[in-house]
C-alpha cells in the first residue's frame, strides 16, 4: 500500500493539467491542489497508522494488504467491516470530500472476482484489480458526455462524445471529452464508460465505436485536464475558508485529445451489451451507493454539531423551533446510517462468491441521499438564519489592534469570545454559503446521476426483480374482495349496503 509520501511523489508523473492558463507541473506543488493532496495523504498514512490500520485494512485472497474496501467482501460481516472501513477514512475529511480513493474501489474490487465479464480483455482487468488492490490506487471515473446535443444520437457528437479513432497492435487511440472528473488532478488513473442514463441511449449497430470502457493512467499521451477554478488556490488561508482549503477535490473536464490506451487498459472494446451491462454486472452501483451513504452519515454528524454549536453561539438553542430543526438533521443522518447498516447487514450474492449491498436499498438510499442536502441547506437557512454574515471580512481584522477592541465586544458569542464565534461562523460560511459549498450542493444533487434517472432506475429494478408484480398482487387482493354487492366470498359479512 502506498504511504502518504509514495502517494505524493506518484503524482508528478508528467500529466497534462491545465489551470489558470498554464501547464501545471508538479501537482502537488500547485496552489491550486498542494493542500488536497496533503489531505488525500493523510489517508495513505491512516492506513500504515497502527491506531487505524487494524480497522482500515485486510489482506485479500491473493495477499495483497489492502483498504477493506479495495477487496471484495464474501460475507456480511466483511462487508460491514468494509463500511467501517470507509468510515475511518471519511472521518478524517468530516465527509468533505466526495471522491476519495475508496469510492471507485467500489467497482475496481469486483474485478477480482467479475473480471471474466470482460471476456477477452477479462486479463486486463484481473492486473488492474490487483494493481488496485495492492496500491490502493486512487482511481477516478467519467460516465458521462458533456452537456451538448442532448437530443441527438450518441454517433451523431462524435466531434465531442468520446469515441473510437482507430487501432493499432498495441491499442486504440480515442478522441473526445467527458463530464467531469472529479478530483481526477490528485488520481493515479481514470475509469472511462458509460453511466445507467447515457447507456439506455446506445443501441447494438449504431454506437459500437462509442461501446469502450477502459483505463488511462493520467500521463497518458493524448489525456488532458482543463479544471475548473480552485477553492483551495482562492482560500485567502484557513481561518477564512476551513474546509476550501484543505478538501477542494477540483472536477476537471477531461479530454481525450487522440488519446493512446493500451491494450492491456481496454476492458470493453466495440460491445454495446457488454459496455451497458458492466454497470449491473460488477455490483458497482450496488456498492458505490454504500461508500456515499456512508460519507454522508459522516457529513451530516458535521453538519449537526455545526447546527449545534451554530445556535448555541446565537443564543438560540434552547427555542423549540430551533430545536426541531437540529432534530431533523439528526433523524436524517441516523436514517442514512441506518441504509448502510441495512446494506451490510442484508446483502445479496455479487459475483463470484462475493456479496454486496441489496440493489434495492442502494437505489432507495441513492435517492434519499441526493435530496438531503438540500433540506440542510433549508434548516441552516431558516434557523441558523443570517448569524453566519454577522461576521469580518477576513482573518486580517481580528490581526488589526486598532479594530480589534470593537470587534471583541460586538462580535462576541453567547458563551465565547469574538475570535471563537469569527472563526466557528467562518466555517458555518465555508460549509453552507461559499462557492467550495455551492460545489458541494451541485454536487450532492447530482453526482450519482440526474433526478429523473435515479427514478426511473427505482422503478426499472423493483420491474425486474419482481416487486412491482407483488406490489400490483397486493392491490388485486385487495380488489378482488368486493364488488358491486359488497364483500365477495361471504356474503353473510356486512356489505356496501349494511
Ligand atoms: C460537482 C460535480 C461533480 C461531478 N463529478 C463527476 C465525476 O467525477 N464523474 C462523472 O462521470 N460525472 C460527474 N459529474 C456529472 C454527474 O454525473 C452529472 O451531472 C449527472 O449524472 C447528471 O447529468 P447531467 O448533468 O448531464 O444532467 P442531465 O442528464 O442533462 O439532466 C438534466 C435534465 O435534462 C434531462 N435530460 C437530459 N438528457 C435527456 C434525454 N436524452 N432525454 C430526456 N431528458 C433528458 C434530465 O432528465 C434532467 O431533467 C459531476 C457533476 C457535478 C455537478
Amino acid at each position: 500500500m502506498l504511504t502518504g509520501e509514495k502517494y505524493l511523489a506518484s503524482l508528478d508523473d508528467g500529466r497534462e493539467i491545465w489551470y489558470d492558463g498554464e501547464r501545471v507541473g508538479n501537482v502537488v506543488e500547485h496552489p491550486a491542489f498542494a493542500v488536497a493532496a496533503q489531505t488525500v495523504a493523510g489517508l495513505y498514512d491512516a492506513l500504515h497508522d497502527p491506531d487505524t490500520g487494524p480497522e482500515l485494512t485486510t489482506v485479500d485472497r491473493f495477499g495483497h494488504r489492502t483498504h477493506r474496501f479495495f477487496a471484495p467482501s464474501y460475507s456480511a460481516e466483511e462487508l460491514r467491516a468494509a463500511r467501517d472501513a470507509i468510515a475511518v477514512w471519511q472521518r478524517q475529511t468530516f465527509g468533505w470530500m466526495g471522491r476519495t480513493p475508496d469510492y471507485k474501489a467500489a467497482f475496481m474490487a469486483q474485478l477480482a472476482e467479475g473480471h471474466a465479464y470482460y471476456g477477452e480483455y477479462g486479463s486486463n482487468a484481473l492486473d488492474w484489480y490487483q494493481r488496485s488492490a495492492a496500491d490502493v490506487l486512487f482511481m477516478n471515473h467519467v460516465l458521462i458526455d458533456p452537456p451538448v446535443d442532448r437530443a441527438k444520437e450518441r454517433m451523431d457528437v462524435r466531434d465531442v462524445y468520446v469515441s473510437l479513432r482507430g487501432t493499432d497492435d498495441n491499442g486504440i487511440r480515442v478522441s473526445g471529452a467527458k463530464m467531469v472528473a472529479t478530483g481526477s488532478a490528485l488520481t493515479h488513473a481514470t475509469f472511462v464508460a458509460v453511466n445507467s442514463g447515457v447507456a439506455a441511449r446506445m443501441q447494438p449497430g449504431r454506437d459500437e465505436d462509442m461501446a469502450l470502457v477502459f483505463i488511462t493512467e493520467m500521463n497518458g499521451p493524448g489525456v488532458k485536464l482543463i479544471c475548473r477554478p480552485s477553492y483551495e488556490a482562492a482560500a485567502a488561508s484557513p481561518f477564512d475558508a476551513p474546509l476550501a482549503s484543505r478538501f477542494d477535490e477540483n472536477d476537471s473536464v477531461i479530454v481525450f485529445d487522440d488519446a493512446f490506451v493500451p491494450w492491456e487498459n481496454v476492458l470493453v472494446f466495440r460491445d454495446v451489451e457488454r459496455a451497458k451491462g458492466f454497470y449491473a454486472e460488477s455490483g458497482f452501483f450496488n456498492r458505490y451507493n454504500l461508500q456515499a451513504s456512508t460519507r454522508l452519515a459522516v457529513k451530516l454528524d458535521f453538519a449537526a454539531g455545526l447546527l449545534l454549536k451554530g445556535t448555541e453561539a446565537s443564543g438560540t438553542d434552547g427555542f423549540r423551533a430551533v430545536q426541531a430543526a437540529v432534530g431533523e438533521i439528526i433523524a436524517m443522518r441516523e436514517t442514512i446510517w441506518a441504509m448502510t447498516t441495512a446494506m451490510v447487514a442484508e446483502p445479496e450474492a455479487g459475483i463470484g462468491g462475493t456479496v454486496v449491498p441489496r440493489l434495492q436499498t442502494a437505489a432507495a438510499a441513492r435517492l434519499f441521499n441526493t435530496n438531503t442536502w438540500d433540506r440542510v441547506r433549508q434548516l441552516f437557512e431558516c434557523y441558523l438564519a443570517g448569524a453566519p454574515i454577522y461576521t469580518v471580512s477576513s482573518v486580517k481584522d481580528l490581526r488589526t489592534p486598532e479594530l480589534r477592541p470593537t470587534i471583541d465586544r460586538y462580535f462576541r458569542g453567547t458563551g465565547i469570545d469574538a475570535e471563537a464565534r469569527v472563526k466557528l461562523f467562518k466555517l458555518v460560511w465555508d460549509a453552507l454559503y461559499s462557492e467550495f459549498a455551492g460545489r458541494h450542493a451541485l454536487y450532492e444533487r447530482n453526482y450519482a446521476g440526474n433526478q429523473e434517472q435515479q427514478r426511473l432506475d427505482v422503478l426499472g429494478w423493483a420491474e425486474a426483480r419482481g416487486d412491482t408484480d407483488r406490489m400490483r398482487a397486493m392491490v388485486d387482493d385487495c380488489l378482488s374482495g368486493y364488488d358491486t354487492l359488497g364483500w365477495v366470498g361471504d356474503r353473510d359479512e356486512p356489505s356496501s349496503e349494511s
